[in-house]
């Protein structure tokens, strides 16, 4: 079942609000097998309401609608369209009493204000959806041809409840029953998405015939598969299938699936083994500790750090040797372990991560240009380090590092 979703107001062609309630309802109405085929945004005034679902409902003849229902003057969703179905408008006492007994429940002062009956207006001929997070009832409008429009309020609290507990339900009786959309996610970082795109060869587009989407962003690559229009038993067999072939080919550099965290991954590895970390941290400043403090109950494996900006702390504090600054310099892969070994050292911990890096803008060289970084990890006195680079500003060089550092470690503590 194909929808289409028109997003109103000004605030959201401003740019002051972002879009949550597309996003929201896109995410949920997958699961059904509801898709989203084109989404719009038009400003608070009637003419472009109307003209916004005209279009729609003239494309997908199925439209949900999200603000504009509001008791002020700005909020002309209802008679707008109301006009575009060729219906009046009457007033529904039951809501005015409800919105009444809402304003005394909640201890506000004075009658109802006459704007907030503005809200009781229903448009002929509608369906009105309970709102049970709110004051604004939703409206479900539909014509002689079955093309309908269904009319949310804004605020994401109100959206999000009423998608889950009228909407979709609502969409899904009409739709194809037992169809679903559904996605599976392997986690990559350490390699472009580019050279996935190779090693994938044949599949990098549709693996057994599932839709692949690359997501790049700091953490790594997402590689995302989608199937649709199936029944849930196929759905997980089909993405099973394309899930095993993309692991086959690139399972080196998948971390995990869906919502893992590689922080999370790597605490649990650490306990499991009974090992414990501390960092070493040059251009990251205690970033990577913060990552690795950010999860609750890390206190059991993550001892500390050193933050060694300065070469003279990674000297005094780490021991890493004159000599060695000297011949590779700071961003090396050569230091990044001596850092490591003189963290584990410091610690007193089994395992010790390092971090050194050019995170720029300046201070880059053509040999170590800004985004170099050099990652070092010391298990038990078994050494590795890894020199690669990010793009992006000062602040994801950064982040990039920390998850380079992370997967060293992943990496070493598997072996
Ligand atoms: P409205 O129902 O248009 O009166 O919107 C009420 C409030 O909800 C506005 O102040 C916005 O901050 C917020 N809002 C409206 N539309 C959206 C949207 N599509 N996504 C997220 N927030 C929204
Ligand atoms: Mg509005």
């Amino acid at each position: 079942m194909d929808v289409e979703l028109v997003s109103i107001g000004d605030e959201l062609l401003l740019g002051f609000t972002i879009d949550t309630n597309a996003a929201f309802f896109a995410r949920e109405a997958a699961a059904l097998g509801i898709r989203v085929v084109r989404r719009s945004t038009v400003g608070d005034g009637a003419e472009q309401i109307a003209a916004g679902v005209r279009e729609a409902l003239d494309r997908t003849g199925a439209v949900i609608t999200s603000g504009g229902l509001g008791p002020t003057a700005d909020d002309l969703t209802k008679p707008s369209i109301a006009a575009l179905f060729g219906r009046g408008m009457y007033r529904d006492e039951a809501i005015v009493d409800s919105l009444r007994a809402r304003w005394k429940a909640r201890g506000w002062p004075g009658e109802l204000p006459a704007a907030n009956t503005m809200q009781a207006m229903i448009p002929e001929g509608a369906t009105i959806l309970e709102n049970r997070h709110g004051s604004a009832p939703g409206i479900w409008l539909e014509d002689a041809r079955g093309r309908w429009v269904a009319m949310l309020p804004g605020v994401p609290r109100e959206f999000r409840g009423m998608t889950q507990d009228t909407l979709l339900p609502r969409i899904a009786a009409r739709g194809a029953a037992g169809r679903v959309i559904r996605s599976r996610t392997l986690r990559t970082t350490g390699i472009a998405e580019s050279a996935i795109a190779d090693a994938l060869g044949p599949y990098a587009k549709d693996p057994a015939g599932v839709a692949l989407a690359y997501l790049p962003g700091w953490e790594g690559v997402d590689l995302r598969l989608t199937v649709r229009d199936v029944d849930a038993v196929e759905a997980d067999a089909l993405l099973g299938a394309a899930a095993a072939l993309v692991r086959e080919k690139v399972g080196h550099w998948v971390y995990g699936e869906d919502d893992a965290d590689l922080v999370a991954l790597v605490l649990e590895a650490l306990r499991a083994r009974g090992m414990r970390i501390g960092v070493a941290e040059s251009c990251t400043g205690g970033m990577l500790g913060m990552r690795l403090t950010a999860i609750p109950g890390s206190s059991d494996v993550v001892v500390g750090g050193l933050i060694a900006y300065d070469n003279a702390v990674k000297v005094a504090q780490l021991g890493v040797r004159e000599s060695t600054l000297t011949a590779h310099g700071a961003v090396s892969e050569e230091t990044a372990r001596e850092m490591a070994t003189g963290a584990r050292a410091r610690l007193g911990v089994e395992v010790a991560v390092s971090i050194t890096g050019v995170a720029g803008p300046g201070g880059g060289t053509p040999e170590k240009p800004v985004g170099t970084f050099c990652v070092g990890v010391d298990v038990r006195g078994e050494v590795r380090s890894l020199r690669t680079s990010g793009v992006g500003d000062r602040h994801e060089v950064r982040q990039r590092a920390t998850q380079a550092a992370l997967n060293l470690v992943r990496k070493a503590l598997e072996g």
